[in-house]
């Protein structure tokens, strides 16, 4: 897909191949302000050249890439700040970690940004410790490898990806696997992450609004069912993440269905991390209708346009 001559001056012709005067939205991004791959303000650019009219900013735990980004804003493109919380829910005495979207909060409001940090603190400490078992059984990684390579909120495809640069493992992918650093694996460690119940109230409060990240995405690991919904949606979760690259359509219909009776609106979103992950900007997308009700929902920061003319 290409984008329309820069300028708007230029006449849209039939299969020019642009996605002049339509809106494309995408609310799931990522970069190296935690694990994706492109700089916050280049990632503006690309956003642009796929065509996109409005793109939201979501690294994990961090709103440190906003302001890159805003001032790299090309005309035409508008940015929603957000971030993606990494959290937990407790089922049947279990705990599954799930990730929430947050748009349009104040980033300043201290209760939530508090939690930030402390949630980057956290993950910076484990990996840390995921670095010391590879360490300890032989595995040629370093810290000053992971520090290297995340510029932000440090994650486990940072890790992954030491252990690429080490000859441990051919890829990233392979690095999730249960006998490395994949869930229950040996040198895996979890993190300490706030429950769902404060961060729906955190972002709240912040004035924030919440979108259920790829809810039903049984490939990435345990899931949670229907009722875990309903209650999010009586403590304040305003959306759900239907069309992500991780969904099936069964995941998809299921999640629609669901959305529709508790009147949750639902996002399409590409969850871009770079070509660490296949999916490019605008894979997935939100209709302007759904965007307009995230944005009326939220009191916390307005979208911030690019420049005009
Ligand atoms: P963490 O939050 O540090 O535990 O790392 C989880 C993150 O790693 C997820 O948010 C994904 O972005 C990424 N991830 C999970 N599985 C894979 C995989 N198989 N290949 C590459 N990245 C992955
Ligand atoms: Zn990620
Ligand atoms: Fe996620
Ligand atoms: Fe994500």
């Amino acid at each position: 897909m290409r984008p329309h001559p820069p300028g708007g001056e230029a006449p849209h012709r039939a299969g020019c191949g642009c996605q002049h005067g339509r809106v494309s939205i995408d609310l799931h991004t990522h970069s190296t302000a935690s694990d994706g791959l492109v700089e916050p303000g280049e990632l503006m650019g690309l956003a642009a050249e796929a065509g996109l009219t409005v793109v939201a900013l979501t690294d994990h735990d961090t709103t440190a890439g906003h302001g890159r980004a805003a001032a790299a804003l090309p005309p035409g493109l508008t940015l929603v700040p957000g971030a993606e919380i990494s959290c937990y829910v407790e089922v049947d005495g279990r705990s599954v970690s799930l990730h929430v979207l947050a748009y349009l909060f104040d980033a300043t409001e201290p209760a939530f940004a508090s939690v930030r940090a402390q949630i980057r603190e956290h993950r910076a400490t484990r990996a840390r410790q995921m670095v010391r078992l590879l360490a300890d059984a032989g595995h040629p990684v370093t810290w000053e490898q992971v520090s290297e390579l995340a510029a932000g909120t440090v994650g486990r495809p940072h890790v992954a990806a030491a252990m690429v640069e080490a000859g441990l493992v051919p890829t990233v992918s392979a690095a999730f696997s249960r006998e490395w650093i994949g869930a229950s694996g040996p040198y895996w460690v979890g993190k300490w992450q706030p429950d769902v119940w404060q961060t729906l109230s955190l972002i709240r409060a912040a004035g924030g609004v919440s979108v259920f990240a790829h809810p039903y995405a049984s490939r990435r690991g345990v899931t949670v069912g229907p009722d875990v919904i309903e209650r999010m949606t009586a403590a304040g979760l305003t959306g759900v993440e239907v069309d992500h690259p991780d969904h099936d359509s069964d995941e998809r219909r299921r999640l629609r269905g669901l959305a529709a009776d508790l009147d949750l609106v639902t996002t399409g979103s590409s969850d871009f991390h770079g070509s660490s992950k296949p999916q490019g900007l605008g894979a997935e997308s939100t209709s302007p209708a759904t965007y307009e009700r995230l944005v009326a929902a939220a009191s916390g920061a307005r979208p911030i346009t690019g420049p005009t003319g």
